[in-house]
Formats: structure tokens, sequence, C-alpha cells
């Protein structure tokens, strides 16, 4: 065990010391979720689903103390805190409608009858990074207690706090011991162990699409299951006919919200070249009026950066490149880094080929349709992306030609509880979320009855 100390990304202050787990305590919670899931695999399916309720009724009474602690541990806003907290409760709530409703087939066949079943895997190990550290849990966990696995999550070393609360939540709720535990420690030590260890036999990772490969590729020595949800670099494409005004004032929340630190952003502006100088005249206002600054202050939109290094890293783009429009930060403690638009120097500029994973934002014009979709995947990211237009059938055709699994047009919302959501190429694999969520923590068994 070694102590950690957690900070508070807007004052540098330290939240809280914990224990960060070692390979041995990684051991041990993965022989406990081994032992829970011989029982919680064959609880009445009614009574795992009241569980689950039990569980988000628990998780909506704490909604605004996780809020608060998500607020001092990543520096969210109090209303994003708020509805992550409250995303966490809905994956529960929508889980909860699964296990009795998780039926098979039964496939016609001579001489006997033929059913399938769906099967839970085994024991689920969770890799969570910090940028949302309660909904990236909730949206594994909820399908996977649900299908009737047992779960182990290691949320990331700088935002542990909100997933320990959750994990005592689950025990007040009921939840017999060892179906969910969280072991906060390293990637290096406790993510590893998930992907090596024999009675891990999915993993379900979120972060960066470097450690995503590595992951992938240590867990086909087992033949593990595994979901990826990796980088983004997303286009939100500006046709001329749009509705101009609606486009730039939703742009900076498409962009910056989180401060950016979010794979869905979008942080490419493609602008049709005869609206260019309008859309930008309307962008700069709205961006000038995205607040950046505290996070417990309820008009604030956007606070400050995870970490002193990832602040660095977000400087570097932003020193690199021409910038166009730069909002505001606070100055002193805290990592901030004000919202901010560069015009591009080409598509192979860096941050407007790069997932900056801050509020910086480029913009490149394009010329005609064909342009803008050829533009929008020219990335090895495929993971969400907006589209601007007023003409349906371009909205048709565009939506359908954009390689990304996550697309929104006239809006930047795309991400529900009850829709699927994942990416296309290096950004992911596999599908969270909506009505499929709890296939993916299943095995198909498929038995023959001779009669
Ligand atoms: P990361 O991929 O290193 O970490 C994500 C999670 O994986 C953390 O819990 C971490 O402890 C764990 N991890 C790290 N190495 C591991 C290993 N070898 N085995 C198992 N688990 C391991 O991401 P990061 O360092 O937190 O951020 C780096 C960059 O990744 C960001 O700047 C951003 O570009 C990207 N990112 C993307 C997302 C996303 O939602 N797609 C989330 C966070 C970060």
């Amino acid at each position: 065990m070694t102590r950690h100390d957690v900070l508070n990304p807007a004052t540098e202050e330290v939240v809280k010391t914990i224990e960060l787990a070692d390979e041995r305590a990684a051991d041990e919670a993965i022989a406990r979720a081994q032992k829970a899931f011989e029982t919680w695999r064959n609880t009445d399916p009614s009574d795992r689903a009241r569980l689950l309720r039990r569980f988000a009724d628990r998780l909506d009474a704490a909604n605004e103390e996780l809020a608060r602690l998500e607020v001092a541990n990543a520096g969210h806003t109090i209303g994003n805190a708020r509805w992550e907290a409250g995303n966490v409760r809905d994956l529960m709530e929508y889980s909860a409608g699964a296990p009795e409703r998780l039926t098979g087939d039964q496939i016609p066949v001579p001489g006997g009858m033929n059913v399938t079943f769906h099967e839970p895997i085994g024991v689920v190990g969770v890799i969570v990074p910090w940028n949302f550290p309660m909904p990236i849990l909730g949206w594994a966990l909820g399908p996977a207690l649900a299908a009737g696995n047992t779960v182990v999550a290691k949320p990331a070393e700088l935002t542990p706090l909100t997933a320990m609360r959750i994990a005592e939540l689950a025990l007040e709720a009921g939840l017999p011991e060892g179906v969910f535990q969280v072991v906060p420690g390293s990637g290096a030590v406790v993510g590893e162990r998930f992907t090596s260890h024999p009675a891990v036999r999915k993993v379900v990772f979120t972060g960066s699409t470097a450690v995503g490969k590595h992951i992938m590729a240590r867990c086909s020595d087992q033949l593990k299951r595994v979901t990826l949800e990796l980088g983004g670099k997303n286009a939100n494409i500006v046709f001329a006919d749009a509705d101009l005004d609606a486009a730039a004032a939703a742009a900076p929340g498409g962009a910056f919200d989180n401060a950016g630190q979010d794979c869905c952003a979008r942080s490419r502006i493609l602008v049709q070249r005869s609206v260019l100088d309008e859309f930008l005249e309307k962008l700069e206002p709205a961006v000038r009026g995205f607040a950046c600054g505290d996070p417990s202050d309820e008009s604030t939109g956007m606070g400050p950066l995870i970490s002193a290094s990832h602040r660095d890293k977000v400087q570097e783009y932003i020193e690199g490149g021409d910038v166009l429009v730069r909002g505001t930060a606070p100055e002193g403690k805290g990592y901030w880094a004000a919202p901010t638009v560069l015009m591009s120097r080409g598509p192979e500029d860096r941050a407007f080929a790069e997932e900056v994973f801050g509020p910086v934002v480029s913009v490149l014009p394009f010329e005609d349709e064909a342009e803008a979709v050829r533009i929008a995947n020219d990335t090895d990211y495929g993971l969400s992306g907006s589209i601007w237009t007023r003409d349906v059938g371009r909205a048709i055709r565009v939506s359908r030609g954009v390689e990304s699994g996550n697309l929104s047009v006239n809006s930047h919302s795309s991400v529900r509880y009850w829709t699927p959501f994942g990416g296309f190429k290096q950004s992911g694999l596999g599908r969270e979320l909506g009505p499929d969520a709890v296939k993916a923590f299943t095995e198909t068994k498929n038995v023959f009855f001779a009669s």
C-alpha cells in the first residue's frame, strides 16, 4: 500500500490522502469478486433488480454529496457534477429493468428443443479515467451487475473519491459483499492485474488510445473480452445553410464543456468558407461568454484542468497555434486554461489533428459537402461529431458519411443512457449504454434438448 494525496485542481489543496492498493490487494479483491459471483449469478433476477433499484435510491439521496465531492476532486462545475451523479443513478434504474427481461430465444429444430441463454461472464474489471469518474464507472457497472457479473473497478489515480463513495453506497443499499468493489491504485499495478489475472474475464477500459491498445494486446493472451472507449477528435461541421446564430452559440459548449476534457468534445470546427467570417463574428462573443472559474459557482461554464502536467500539455498546443479568440481564466492557484479558438493552418496542424483534451478548438474552412466529409474522416478517431444544416437531405447524407459512432444534427447532444455509445476506428471497440448494453456482459449459450 502507498499513501497518495488526492488534490483539488481548482485550489491545489489536498482533499484526502488515500492508500493505493498493491498487487496483493488487487488479487484479494478479485478473489472476493470471484466468490461473490457464484451467489450473485444465481440470485433470483427479481431480487437482483430490486437491489439495483435500492442502489439507485441511495445514489439519488446522495446526489448532492457526490456532486460536491466531484467538484472538489475533479474541478467539475457543480451543474455538471449533479448531472453526473444523477447519470449513475439513472444507469442503475435503467439496468434494474434488465434481469427479469434477459430472455433468450427458442429456435425451431427437429428432434427436440433449442434454447439460448445469456450467461454472465464472471468477474469484470473496469478501468476508469479521470475525466468523467462517475458516469464512466456507472456505464459498465449497471449492465454488468444486472447480467449477474461481479465488478472490480479501478478509478484513475487523480480522481478516486466518488467511486470509493459509490462502493460504500452499494453496500448500504444491500448489495452483497464482493459484488461491487473499488480498488484505488495505479494503472501499472492494479490496471495491469485486471489484464493478467485469469479470474477477470472481461475488461472495460476508458482512456487514451495508447493504453487501450496495450490493454487489448494484454487481454488477447487469455482471450479476455474487452470493451474499449478511447479518444476522439470530433468534427463540428457548419454548413452555409445552417442557423448560424444557433451553431455559433452552441459551439463553445460542444468544445469546452468539462474544460474540453471530453472524448466527445467537438474540437474541430469545419465551417463552409462562404460563411466563415460571419460565423467567426458570432462565435467570438459566445466564447468570451463561456465563463471559466470556480466550479462550485452555479454560473461557471467550465472549471480547471485536472493537473499541472495536463495544463502544461494543453498550453503547448495553444502556444504552437494561431490564436483567434482567447477567453479568460482565473490566475494564481489551480490548473487553469482559458477557452481558446485557434485558426488552423491546415489539417496537419497539431492542435487540429491531435486530441488536446483541453479547452482548445481549431477552425478550418471547407468548400463543399464532399470536402467536409473528407476532412471530418481524415483522422484515426471516430467517436462523435455534429452537423449543422437546414437541409434534411444533406443532414442524412453527411451523418451517413461521417465515420463516427455518435453524431448529432443541429445539436451537440448525443450521449444518453438509453442510446448506444461507442467509437469507430481507433476510438474504441464495442458499445456501451442503450438497450443492448447488458448483452455486452453476457455469453450466449445454445442448448439442444433431444425429445
Ligand atoms: P490513461 O489512458 O493513461 O488512463 C486511463 C486509466 O487507465 C486510468 O485509470 C489509469 O490508471 C489506467 N491505466 C494507465 N495505464 C494502464 C495500464 N498499463 N494498464 C491498465 N490500466 C492503465 O489516460 P490519462 O493518462 O489519464 O490521460 C492521457 C490522455 O488520454 C488524455 O490527455 C486524453 O487525451 C486521453 N484520455 C481519454 C479519455 C477518454 O474518455 N477517451 C479519458 C481520459 C484520458
